[in-house]
């Protein structure tokens, strides 16, 4: 039998899917629970609904490896030049082209 951990718990089924597809362009095979719920989970409202991205044991180590890129990648910086939010994959601010402050 299969020795899936837990990886991660994202906040909603599009950032799971980010997630998983991320890992899974790096060889990491990725289940995700929370979308086949049937039944009593019905009673949960949409918003609060979890879902769990797990990971072979084996593969842990090297997915939170990879999880903590992703997510370096993805943190919004603020200029420090004209105050604007820039997502994680712009190298310069979009808006007046300055350098994030290291
Ligand atoms: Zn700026």
């Amino acid at each position: 039998m299969d020795s899936y951990v837990e990886l991660y718990r994202a906040a909603n089924m599009i950032e799971a899917h980010a997630v998983k597809g991320y890992l899974e362009q790096h060889g990491i095979l990725v289940r995700v629970l929370g979308e086949a719920l049937g039944g009593a989970a019905g009673e949960l409202p949409v918003e609060s609904q979890e879902v769990r991205l797990l990971v072979e044991r084996r593969h842990q180590s090297e997915a939170l490896t990879l999880l903590q890129r992703y997510q370096q990648e993805l943190a919004p910086w603020q200029c420090a030049a004209c105050g604007e939010q820039n997502d994680g994959h712009f190298e310069v601010c979009w808006r007046c082209g300055a350098e994030p402050e290291a």
